[in-house]
């Protein structure tokens, strides 16, 4: 059976054949199928990683919320549910966001139709959080419109990601994870509260006390629980400048240390403590700026370039500190007394002095350069990982020092920086490993379009070094193939989030493109 929109009259703007997978929805949601090929063929059966495809039964274009509960509903209600998939900026790289056989919410456009809650920032104190202020804002939103949005009324979100295109229901399924992480935990530690549409199309509030299986369920749930089309983020008045400071390391265990250091700093030394802290490899065969940020001077790249090279790899260490504009000369002061306790490379050390919108959205010029040379719709076979403190450097000599180097293929960045445990929630389904401080490592590899099956082989390499040396890595933004790696993968969690998939989408509809429940 196929229903033809076209013959169905009335309002539907495409002239389209739908399968009988979906002929039971009402024609409310009818309606807002697309099944052309053009939308099929389209960005919903494609994502940043360009390795995967997946071509969906039909793309839904919701007007409103309501229209997503139906969605989710009807697909409940059938004999055989398809599966729905919440597409946010498809900034995935292995399909995590497809939705085979099913239907992919394009939430780029609601965004675009202003259909949803869009962004609305609250001056009044909330009672029940430790933040004064806070903004409502939609699934379907992107960090960057939160950013401008909030900074109307001089306030900001506390914890970012390195690129601000994301949408906020894409990096709350994740974590969302930055230079701040270890200081204010990741996105997900910033929710008070949320709206999310269940698989049983069941349209729920909820927050640490209400709902709060489900609230805990959605925070870094893969998009297994239900589609947020509303997060209650926590905001504190936003710091207008940025000194910004990269350091020169040849020694792994001084870099490590130092991180470490970095984000220790509490209490009465607070004052001095950083806003932000990464990491990442400067490689022979890499560029030594790279899409992340351009930084170091031209003048300082031959002695930077005959460094690298004199040693293979060196190591990046990156800080940041927020001031209010007024005060120069004091954190110019704070970052002294600060450095002086760090063991760089002794002239190795490059500052900037920028706006803080600038540092936030500093990704976003490399990207403008890529997409102009159509560098930036290439495969990206990344890999990211968490690493628990105590097998980093294991991780180093294995994985950095004899498979990087070996192969030496690697020419995106490497970013690697330490998190503080204590600042994630371990209700939420994030998850990471059991020591107070590990790392993240991202591979963020471009490739070609004949050569990224190399990465590929790469990565496997070094997930199966890591699982030969007893090093307990955990994928962030996973992709496994087996039911046996996602339940390493959440171990003592996975139980409860089994359970919890019971409770909220029992016949299994949604995001589908994770693999977990279907692989
Ligand atoms: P999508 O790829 O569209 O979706 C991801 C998953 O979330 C899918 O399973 C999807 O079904 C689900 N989903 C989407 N919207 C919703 C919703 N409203 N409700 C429920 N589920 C939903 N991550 C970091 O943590 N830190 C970084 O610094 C960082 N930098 C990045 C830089 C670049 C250039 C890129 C491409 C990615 C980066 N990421 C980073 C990864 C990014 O956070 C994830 O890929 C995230 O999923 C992207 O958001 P998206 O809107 O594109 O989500």
């Amino acid at each position: 059976i196929t229903r033809l929109i076209s013959t169905v009259g009335k309002t539907s703007q495409w002239n389209t054949v739908l399968p009988a997978e979906l002929a039971g929805v009402d024609e409310d949601v009818f309606h807002k199928l697309r099944g052309d090929s053009e939308a099929l063929q389209g960005r919903a059966s494609k994502d940043y990683g360009n390795i995967a495809r997946e071509v969906p039964l039909a793309v839904f274009h919701p007007a409103s919320a309501q229209d997503i509960a139906r969605l989710l509903k009807a697909s409940y209600r059938e004999a055989v549910p398809f599966k729905v998939a919440a597409r946010g900026q498809g900034h995935s790289t292995r399909g995590q966001a497809m939705a085979r056989g099913g239907v992919v919410v394009d939430m780029a456009g609601f965004r675009e139709r202003g259909s949803g809650v869009g962004i609305r920032v609250s001056n009044t104190v909330d009672p029940s959080v430790g933040y004064f202020h806070y903004a409502d804002v939609g699934g379907e939103q992107l960090w960057i419109d939160v950013l401008h949005a909030t900074l109307e009324h001089g306030l900001a979100p506390l914890s970012w990601t390195d690129y601000l295109y994301l949408t906020v229901g894409g990096t709350l399924s994740n974590a969302g994870i930055s230079g701040q992480t270890f200081r204010f935990g990741p996105q997900i530690s910033t929710v008070r509260e949320m709206d999310v549409i269940t698989g049983k199309g069941e349209s729920v509030t909820c927050s640490s006390q209400t709902n709060s299986e489900l609230f805990h369920a959605v925070l870094g749930g893969l998009g297994q629980f239900g589609i947020i089309t509303r997060a209650r983020i926590a905001l504190a008045p936003a710091p207008k400048r940025v000194k910004w400071v990269r350091l020169l390391y040849n020694e792994f265990s001084a870099f490590t240390k130092d991180q470490e250091q970095l984000i220790s700093i509490t209490g009465r030394k607070q004052n001095i403590a950083v806003d932000y802290v990464e990491g990442s490899l400067l490689m022979h065969q890499g560029p030594i700026n790279n899409w992340r940020s351009s930084f170091f001077p031209l003048a300082d790249h031959g002695r930077i370039i005959s460094l690298v090279t004199q040693h293979s790899v060196l190591y990046c260490l990156e800080i940041a500190k927020y001031y209010d504009g007024q005060s120069e000369n004091n954190v110019d002061k704070e970052l002294q007394v600060l450095l002086q306790e760090l063991s760089y490379i002794p002239g190795f050390y490059y500052e900037k002095d920028v706006s803080y919108v600038e540092f936030l959205n500093r990704v976003r010029s490399g990207e403008l350069k890529l997409q102009s040379q159509g560098l930036w719709d290439v495969p990206h076979p990344w890999l990211n990982l968490f690493i628990p403190k105590s097998q980093i450097m294991d991780f180093d000599s294995g994985v950095f020092k004899n498979i990087i180097l070996k192969r030496n293929i690697t020419t995106g960045p490497v970013l690697v920086y330490p998190m503080n445990r204590n600042k994630w929630d371990n209700r939420m389904s994030a998850s990471i490993p059991d020591e107070d401080i590990f790392y993240t490592v991202g591979f963020l590899h471009s490739s070609g379009f004949d050569n990224w099956k190399d990465y590929d082989t790469q990565n496997k390499e070094i997930v199966q070094f890591c699982n030969d040396a007893g090093i307990n890595i955990k994928q962030y933004l996973p992709h496994y193939r087996t039911q046996e790696d996602w339940t390493k993968h959440f171990g003592p969690k996975w139980r409860t989030f089994v359970e919890r998939k019971q409770q909220f989408d029992p016949r299994m509809i949604l995001s589908p493109g994770q693999r977990i429940f279907n692989n």
